[in-house]
């Protein structure tokens, strides 16, 4: 089956009761046995419910997965893959990593004796000099936010393979429309659903999926024990959101490349990140490992002024300032006081965050418009 064929269908049964074609929103907590351990599959819903289950078996399909789990957020999902690790453990980590993911690696399990490591994976090398026999876990972003950096899966996963350390890849940004990890080598995929596979900013959510049954045992008695599980509600509105996943991927690629091309002949405009351009560090492993560049779009200003970029992002009409990524309406943010405030200047300096950079989340809207509306913005 093709994407948009599983998208639609995949992990997904009429309703054996009714016939409705849409999964129901099972809004309900426990199921009655008719005699003592005598129940249909479900006990009780922090362990299963038929709306998330079917949710999850959904997700496992279309990022080639056997095994799929969903949780209250992207950061529950991320917690439980550090909870398979033990004090002493080493993980390696992108450098250039979502603000959350650094706050609980740093702030939540390294006071239980796990030990993280950031190092910048666009040199391979880095990984190497620092793994060893404690190293159990490597966690990879890409692309990156907000600099779009491009890491190379399969190559980390060779260094994951031969010292015996998994391999999670946060694939927020590219959805498994345009990257499938766990193809590349990679054992467990984390999602944040919040954005694209949502699409519509209306749900917090989080999801990983695995193909080993070993991992997937402790991927579930994780999500059971710990309990961070997502809502029936929130489940539905998600397998109503994949189901349009591939064609609104395709128009935030189609809109993403529009704007970055007219962004780049801007005279106010100075560097655009954008994996797309031919130009962009690790071009060609984007061309490799992803079939398509997405929407998320980065630029900076000529001048650099803190000033300049403030207007821009407060004039914009349909980019709407806000935190988030991936639904159908365009946001536009300024990292450097939003997202990455609570990094010492010189350090965000260093990965790129400078004043003046903007990050566009390009939505579905008109390309057109789009382009109008930043052209009005601009100082
Ligand atoms: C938003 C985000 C997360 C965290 O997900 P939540 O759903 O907000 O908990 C993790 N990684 C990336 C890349 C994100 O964009």
């Amino acid at each position: 089956m093709k994407f948009g064929t599983k998208a639609i269908h995949a992990g997904l049964q009429p309703d054996s009761a009714t016939g409705a074609i849409m999964t129901p929103i099972y809004q309900t907590s426990t199921y009655i046995q008719d005699g003592i351990g005598n129940h249909k599959g479900f006990e009780y819903s922090r362990t299963g419910n038929p709306t998330r289950n079917a949710l999850e078996s959904n997700l496992a399909a279309i990022e080639n997965g056997k095994y799929g789990a969903c949780f209250g957020s992207g950061l529950a999902a991320i917690d439980c893959v550090i909870k398979m690790l033990n004090p002493g453990d080493e993980v390696i980590s992108t450098n250039d990593l979502y603000g959350g993911s650094y706050r609980i690696f740093k702030t939540i399990f390294e006071k239980y004796g796990i030990k993280f490591h950031f190092v910048d994976m666009l040199d391979i090398q880095n990984i190497i000099d620092v793994v060893n026999e404690r190293t159990k876990l490597i966690w990879v972003e890409t692309p990156t936010n907000p600099m779009m950096n491009i890491i190379d899966i399969e190559a980390v996963s060779n260094i994951a393979k031969s010292n015996n350390a998994m391999l999670a890849v946060d694939n927020t940004f590219a959805t498994p429309y345009l990257q499938n990890p766990l193809d590349l080598g990679a054992d467990i995929v984390m999602h944040s659903v919040t954005k694209y596979l949502g699409g519509h900013s209306d749900v917090v959510m989080g999801a990983l999926v695995c193909n080993d049954d070993k991992l997937a045992e402790e991927m579930y008695r994780i999500q059971n024990s710990s309990g961070a599980v997502t809502a029936p509600m929130d489940s539905f509105l998600v397998l109503r959101g994949i189901k349009t996943l591939h064609v609104r991927l395709q128009r935030h690629c189609e809109n993403g490349e529009k704007i970055a091309r007219w962004l780049v002949n801007h005279s106010k405009v100075d560097k655009v990140y954008w994996p797309g351009f031919e130009s962009h560090t690790n071009h060609e492993v984007a061309k490799r490992q992803m079939r398509g560049f997405g929407g998320m779009i980065s630029f900076t200003l000529k001048g650099n002024e803190i000033e300049d970029a403030k207007q821009i992002v407060k004039n914009t009409q349909l980019f709407a300032l806000a935190e988030s990524l991936g639904g159908v309406e365009s946001l536009i943010g300024h990292p450097a006081t939003m997202t990455h405030a609570s990094i010492p200047r010189e350090e965000r300096e260093k990965s790129g965050v400078v004043d003046s950079l903007i990050r566009l989340s390009v939505g579905i809207e008109d390309a057109d418009d789009l382009i109008s509306d930043l052209d009005k913005a601009m100082p």
